[in-house]
């Protein structure tokens, strides 16, 4: 490695838009079609082959695609859905949009997934969901989700908006399930920029969503219209499906790197005695079931014994050119959550995560030498701030 790139500052995410992506978008653009059409139809077309036939549809963004699902669920004012602090603010913001009541129970810390036994002591006679979130791309026990589901007769809202190719079992997150939701933001593991999609199972929800997605317009023959259920503008325009769909067609290798670099990093880990510093690494795997697309590769610092805290180690990190990130802080102490009743305590496992957890850099073009810098200058800065 060249002393300049040595130097180089490593950001924690960066998205691989290539020659192709690009080639894409300016075709769309000169095509005279530029909002939704033929790209997004293409879109939905290629998800729905790579999750086994379902229908899907594509939205705006993963928040959107969410806000869609709970309204296709019917779920509205009075009604409960239980999910987990430990999430980007949009899962629970949306049960908000729709006038429900988010339940927030505590997570595993191992997984740092929801604790599906916590979800079942929620459930009240007013629960009509489940919104599970799979942390960094590692599915929860979803043979377990589903017979709870099946149990108390309740819908399943999977946030997978960090789990495109993802498994469970060796299938596909998405390939099976109630109503799946995956992001395709900048961040995530193959993007549109911003984007989203649902997975569904019924023929007459898909088409509710669809109608959902723009103003709830039906269309009959050349000039008939009509609204008979008010939706809102959150339809994919082709623009962003064109980038979608030459970023979906790299899938495969863009999983398989991400994996070869969590082996990396599993070793360079323990090269470097992160665990001895008293630093939690990842799951590499929950069991031989659930096997995850390596969305982030998240570790979780002993905040209390760091001078300056989480923060600290943040800082001197970036100084040394490593970007690291927060996924995330846990949500339930938000003012505005707190001002629904929720504070310190409550959910003790997930408020210790929120405030030691960090993400390192993870993205397909980082290189093992990468990785090892992330580690060393990692176990270097702790070893000068914890006390
Ligand atoms: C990215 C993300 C979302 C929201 O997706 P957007 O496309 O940014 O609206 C929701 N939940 C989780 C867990 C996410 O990571």
């Amino acid at each position: 490695m060249t002393a300049t790139a040595a130097q180089a500052f490593l950001p924690f995410v960066k998205p691989n838009i290539d020659a192709d992506a690009i080639a894409e978008v300016g075709k769309v653009l000169a095509s005279g079609w530029i909002t939704s059409g033929p790209k997004m139809h293409a879109f939905e077309a290629a998800l729905s082959e790579l999750f086994g036939g379902r229908h899907v549809r594509t939205f705006a963004n993963g928040s959107a695609t969410m806000e869609i699902a709970l309204r296709v669920a019917n779920i509205g004012p009075g009604d409960e859905v239980i999910t987990t602090p430990i999430t980007w603010v949009a899962t629970a913001n949306v049960v908000i949009t729709v006038g429900a009541r988010p339940v927030f129970v505590d997570i595993d810390p191992r997984t740092r997934n929801i604790n599906l036994d916590a979800v079942e002591a929620a459930i009240t006679p007013r629960t009509r969901a489940i919104m599970p979130v799979y942390l960094s791309g590692l599915p929860v026990d979803m043979d377990r989700l589903y017979a709870i589901a099946r149990k108390h007769d309740l819908r399943v809202i999977e946030d997978a908006a960090q789990a495109i190719d993802s498994r469970w079992r060796g299938q596909r997150i998405g390939a099976f399930g109630d109503l799946v939701s995956f992001s395709f933001q900048a961040n995530k593991n193959i993007t549109s920029v911003e984007g989203g999609c649902l997975v569904m199972n019924s023929p007459e929800e898909a088409e509710r969503a669809e109608r959902l997605r723009l103003q709830g317009v039906i269309r009959t023959g050349m000039d008939g219209m009509d609204v008979e259920e008010p939706g809102g503008k959150f339809n994919l325009t082709d623009v962003n499906a064109a980038i979608g769909l030459s970023q979906l067609a790299h899938l495969d290798s863009i999983t398989a790197r991400r994996a070869e670099l969590a082996e990396t990093y599993f070793r360079c880990a323990a090269d470097s005695g992160l665990a001895e510093l008293g630093i939690e690494l990842p799951l590499p795997r929950d069991g031989d079931l659930a096997t995850t697309n390596w969305h982030m590769f998240q570790v979780v610092l002993p905040a209390e014994r760091i001078e300056g805290g989480r923060n600290a180690v943040m800082e001197a990190m970036r100084e040394r050119g490593v970007g690291t990130g927060v996924h995330y802080p846990a949500l339930h102490l938000f003012s505005y959550y707190r001002s629904l009743g929720w504070r310190e305590g409550m959910l003790p496992h997930a408020e210790r995560i929120g405030r030691g957890i960090v993400t390192l850099p993870m993205f397909p073009a980082m290189q093992a030498a990468d990785v090892e810098r992330v580690c060393a200058t990692l176990s270097e800065t702790c070893k000068r701030l914890f006390k």
